[in-house]
């Protein structure tokens, strides 16, 4: 029997790595029957792929079963692929898994799916595919199908009996040099987040053997591979195994960046140094600040703890990025915008802001009679309005998040923004909604994502400048500061130097870092004419110097 996994990003990136369909080939040749009456490859398309085309090209291949890895930013496409292979050929066996099926099971047409996997795949997938080819009932638990079409899920498999889909070099079509990958270390997790798919508690935390893991990784080195995002939802929540793997990783991968999920409030010295200690970037769920709104989602919140956690990262130059997520019970547009300006002050290199989603399968979703929520009840379930959120503050708190995706993260403002917000005594929020009104009221989408994000910032700055009337001295020192911060983040980014023309000396300049604006201006005095700069070294010791 010829079988397709079919796969389907976001976007063409160096992150579409089809590891849910690649663990299910994996299962099925290391199954000596399957292995022996199959004929099983992993398909990858993204969103901008025709599935209509899609279909026909499967269809012409002869293959007699396909199986689809759905998740919410795909969904749609599969319906459009599943109706067009249905149409073409009848007779194909479908069947499907992922999170999108695990979670909304009876929103998929068992007339069209031969059976539909809840739950983790790999072994309910093989006993599926076996009782096909003998002709048995498909009973079993996990298993959706006409034969038993109530709502099951496999049993939690131990990861220790799995094969490693990089160790059997199935992972191969897919791993070139410089590529990225996903590297599943742990299924599961111990918290209970409302709005995760995690929240029912149907998956206990088990661990990838750390024989597994070493192997894995001495596997990912020999490949080429230039970007791990590390499938492990809390990462440190083991101090003596984070320690553990850090320490192999440090030994073994110096050069590969490597993405990590944490929890903050179980950070400590000895981690942090750890993670400093390797080439990595870190990334952090807040969520909200606000106890109440964080309560209501089964989380907590503790300001001078959390502050204390990333302060240990700052001192450690790592680089760690932020969540938040708008819409969550009992939020609000300005608790979301104090949330917003805490978590620009703690400094994250970026900052990732989602609109909840209500996914079915979370306790949020069971919940949304009793916040009285309303939301799309199509994937990707998005959340429309509360009693505490209205359409309109929602629309307002996009444009926001929006503002700030272009200006804080892609404009990389994390060392500049809070002497912008000093000189001309705004709240970062403010700044970002500002700053959406100007690329809304002054370009398209297009220009806005084809011209230099810095271009943006400097036009922008310079608007509001003219709108303030402010002394010339603060114009002199902001633009220069930010050009400085700009031109550094160029530098690393790219290895060139740009020329910078600044009206103090850099030196001098660094001074905002931990000086207000005002007193900036107060004791230093500008140039009188701008002077040209160019920067040189290495990251950890660049000189900027005098052209
Ligand atoms: S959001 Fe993260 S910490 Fe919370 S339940 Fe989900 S995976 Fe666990």
């Amino acid at each position: 029997m010829k079988i397709k996994l079919i796969s389907v990003a976001i976007e063409k990136s160096n992150l579409s790595f089809p590891l849910g369909a690649l663990c299910i080939e994996t299962a099925i040749k290391s199954d000596e029957e399957l292995n022996n009456n199959t004929k099983v490859e992993t398909l990858l398309y993204d969103l901008e792929d025709n599935p209509k085309l899609i279909a026909s090209y499967i269809i012409n291949e002869n293959v007699e079963m396909v199986g689809l890895s759905i998740y919410l930013w795909n969904r749609e496409w599969f319906d459009s692929f599943t109706n067009e292979i249905t149409r073409l050929n009848p007779n194909i066996f479908i069947f499907a898994g992922g999170s999108e099926v695990s979670a909304n099971t009876n929103s998929f047409d068992l007339n069209k799916y031969k059976f539909l996997i809840a739950g983790e795949g790999e072994e309910s997938t093989i006993i599926a595919i076996k009782k096909l080819l003998h002709g048995e009932k498909l009973i079993s638990n996990g298993i959706i199908s006409k034969d038993n079409p109530s709502l099951t899920y496999s049993p939690n498999i131990d990861l220790s009996t799995l094969k490693s889909p990089l160790l059997s070099n199935i992972c191969n079509p897919f791993l070139f040099e410089d590529c990225s990958i996903l590297w599943e270390m742990t299924r599961g997790c111990p918290f209970r987040c409302g709005f995760c798919f995690e929240s029912k508690g149907l998956r206990s935390v088990r661990n990838y053997p750390f024989e597994r893991i070493e192997k894995e990784l001495d596997y990912i080195v020999n490949s080429g591979v230039k970007d791990v995002f590390v499938l492990d939802p809390t990462f440190n929540i083991d101090k003596k195994r984070t320690l553990k793997i850090l320490n192999l990783i440090k030994e073994k991968a110096p050069f590969i960046h490597f993405t990590f999920e944490i929890r903050a409030e179980l950070l400590d010295q000895d981690l942090a140094i750890a993670f400093s200690n390797i080439f990595c970037s870190l990334q952090i769920g807040l969520q909200s600040i606000h106890s109440e709104v964080l309560k209501s989602v089964n989380r907590s919140f503790n300001k001078s703890l959390f502050k204390e956690k990333i302060t240990l990262l700052e001192k450690l130059n790592l680089v760690y990025g932020l969540d938040l997520i708008i819409g969550l019970p009992h939020d609000n547009l300005q608790l979301f915008k104090e949330s917003l300006d805490f978590t620009v002050f703690c400094k994250p290199s970026n900052i990732d802001i989602f609109i909840l989603s209500l996914l079915p399968g979370t306790k949020i979703y069971e919940d949304v009679n009793k916040f009285n929520i309303n939301y799309n009840h199509k994937s990707p379930y998005t959340f429309i309005e509360s009693p505490s959120y209205s359409k309109e503050d929602i629309i307002e708190a996009l444009k926001i998040k929006k503002g700030c995706d272009y200006f804080y993260t892609k404009g990389n403002a994390v060392m500049f923004i809070k002497v912008i917000c000093d000189t001309f005594e705004i709240t970062p929020s403010t700044l970002f909604y500002d700053f959406n009104c100007f690329l809304d009221n002054n370009y398209s989408e297009e220009e806005v994502n084809n011209i230099d994000i810095f271009e943006l910032q400097d036009i922008f700055i310079n608007q509001l400048f003219e709108k303030q009337k402010l002394n010339d001295d603060y114009k002199k020192a902001l633009l220069s500061y930010i050009e400085l911060h700009q031109g550094l983040s160029f530098y690393l980014d790219v290895a060139a130097s740009p020329i910078l023309s600044l009206w103090y000396d850099p030196n001098v300049l660094s001074l905002l870092d931990n000086t207000n604006i005002h007193n900036f201006i107060k004791k230093n005095k500008s140039f009188k004419n701008k002077k040209d700069y160019y920067i040189t070294g290495e990251p950890g010791n660049i000189d900027i110097i005098e052209y």
